[in-house]
């Protein structure tokens, strides 16, 4: 298995777990762009957003809303990112959701 984050799924790599489901996990991402920055994947692998069907995008949504509430950024707001692509900035190939929080964000992005 090559993929890093079918890796952390299996355990054999470690992570900073915040949620898991039976769909989903979620866990802190090792460079953090904002106080609070987490991913969120799917276990079943997708190179990304295009090869998804919609039920793995909205267990992904809603487990964002669980955490971003868990993580107290509902009152101030927070901001989900699906980088899809060379040009969208995606560098790891197993669809993931960035959650990031704490901070005010720019628009737009760079
Ligand atoms: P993207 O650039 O949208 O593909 O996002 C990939 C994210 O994965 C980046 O924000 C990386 O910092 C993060 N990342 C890479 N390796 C790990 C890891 N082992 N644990 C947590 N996050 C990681």
């Amino acid at each position: 298995m090559n993929c890093l984050f079918c890796r952390i799924i299996a355990g054999e790599i470690p992570s900073s777990k915040v949620y898991e489901d039976e769909y989903v996990l979620a866990f802190r991402d090792i460079d953090p762009q904002a106080p609070t920055h987490i991913l969120i994947i799917p276990k079943e692998h997708y190179d990304s957003v295009l090869d998804a069907p919609p039920e793995a995008i909205g267990r992904l949504t809603e487990a964002a809303k669980t955490i971003a509430e868990n993580e107290g950024l509902t009152e101030n707001g927070f901001r989900l990112v699906i980088n899809t692509g060379d040009e969208g900035g995606q560098s790891v190939k197993h669809l993931h959701v960035h959650l990031l929080g704490g901070r005010s964000m720019q628009w737009p992005p760079g």
